[in-house]
């Protein structure tokens, strides 16, 4: 059996178009990595582009490189590069901040293009834990209430007083992706906004936004879009939002006329709104950088190869791990599906160290959740098969503790943990 999931791998490397991008990341053979969910891997070019960044850019052309090195535009330049990522136009996301301070931004902005007697925002009961921490926060400060509920009855929930609803596009741990279309436009037809966070998405799977006419969007750039360690975030702004579009953090680069100095302040136009102050300019272009990998890469092809990689890895832990030692979180159906397997299991903190140890990277969701992430650019069905046979040898290694996993008693995890 292993021989043939082996031998099987191999033929979809060989036929896999994507296979060729591997080579544009600095990987070893002795590693699969499958945790580019949580700090996608280095792009090979980047290093030298930040020696330039740094010794000419920084060292020798100091502040004239604000101007001439491009650094004072560049929040919008790399925010039109993620843009054809998530299915935006040119001039509606901007680069800035972390997505915990883009969250902020978004929440509060959505309950000033709302009305007063919306007093509510749904927020997905699911979500990684800082969405609601700081809508929590945004909500107190404007007056409105919180309620927690789960993506799929968004739809039911939302009525006329939500102001609007924050969702996860996938879900963190259990990698469960929620329906954007369908939600977005209930929320519209309750009058409600509809607030998106890709963290999990972008760079995984086609998004649309402005296609399915989602008002305001986040999202990270440290995963599926390998910018690097706290590399920064996004925002976007529906084109028909952007003129009203209300920043709660209105700093001096968001001004209209920035070095004008003014004391008042004056919105710029368009995405530029969405900045706050002197962006982190080392990280921002490390990310520019980074984003070269995608020159010529197509969503819909980095999909079809994550989903058929998520759908071997199940294969070839249903052929090789006993029964009853895993239970898959993540759902089957496709169009549920993000790009990444999380199995629960009861001796998972035990396993992933070793798994770890034994060069398969995933991660651990407390208290019992195994994740591995696909990132279609650089893992292969090799890897796949690979990790899925370590998994089950280190599980014959490591006795049963527990009763078997139900799929069904997965539960909410109230604690953060320190990556995503
Ligand atoms: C990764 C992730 C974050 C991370 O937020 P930071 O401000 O970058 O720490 C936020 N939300 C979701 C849904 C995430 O997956």
């Amino acid at each position: 059996m292993s021989e043939t999931l082996r031998e099987n791998a191999l033929l979809r490397d060989t036929h896999d178009p994507l296979a060729k991008l591997r080579g544009k990341f600095v990987l070893d053979e002795e590693t699969v990595y499958l945790d580019g969910n949580s700090l996608g891997a280095l792009p090979a070019h980047v290093p030298d582009r930040m020696a330039d960044v740094i010794t000419r850019e920084w060292g020798r052309l100091r502040i004239r490189s604000w101007d001439e090195s491009g650094w004072w535009t560049a929040p919008e330049r790399i925010g039109d590069r993620i843009a054809p990522l998530v299915g935006a136009a040119p001039g509606r996301i901007v680069v800035s901040d972390s997505t915990s301070v883009n969250v902020f931004k978004a929440v509060v902005a959505a309950t000033r293009l709302s009305t007063d007697d919306r007093d509510e925002i749904l927020v997905d009961a699911t979500t990684f834990p800082t969405d609601g921490y700081i809508a929590e926060s945004a909500a107190r400060m404007t007056g409105r209430r919180i309620v927690p509920v789960a993506p799929a009855d968004l739809a039911d929930a939302a009525g006329p007083r939500t102001a609007a609803a924050l969702v996860n596009h996938v879900d963190f741990r259990t990698g469960r992706l929620h329906d954007l279309p369908g939600t977005t436009a209930a929320l519209h037809a309750a009058g409600a906004l509809a607030i998106w966070d890709l963290c999990h998405s972008a760079g995984a799977l086609p998004v649309g936004l402005d296609e399915h006419g989602v008002d305001l969007a986040v999202g990270c750039t440290y995963k599926y879009l390998n910018g690097g360690p706290g590399s920064p975030a996004y925002l976007y702004v529906a084109e028909r939002h952007q003129a009203a579009f209300d920043s709660p953090l209105p700093g001096w680069n968001s001004h209209a006329d920035p070095f004008g100095m003014t004391p008042g302040y004056a919105a710029a136009e368009g995405a530029a709104r969405g900045r706050v102050g002197t962006p982190d300019i080392l990280s921002m272009l490390a990310l520019e950088s980074a984003l070269d990998v995608w020159d010529g890469v197509a969503v819909e092809d980095v999909r079809a190869k994550s989903l058929a990689l998520t759908d071997f890895f199940e294969e070839c832990v249903a052929a090789y791990v006993p029964a009853g030692r895993v239970a898959s979180l993540t759902p089957r159906a496709h169009s549920e599906r993000g790009s990444q397997v999380a199995l629960r299991c009861a001796e998972a903190p035990a396993v992933m160290a070793e798994l770890i140890r034994r060069g398969v990277v995933g991660d651990l969701r407390r208290p019992d959740v195994l994740r591995f992430g696909f990132t279609p650019l650089y893992v292969g069905f090799a890897d796949a098969e690979r990790a899925a046979r370590i998994l089950a040898e280190v599980l014959a290694e490591i006795p049963a503790e527990a009763p078997a996993p139900q799929a069904s008693e997965v539960r909410r995890e109230a604690a953060p943990d320190l990556d995503s």
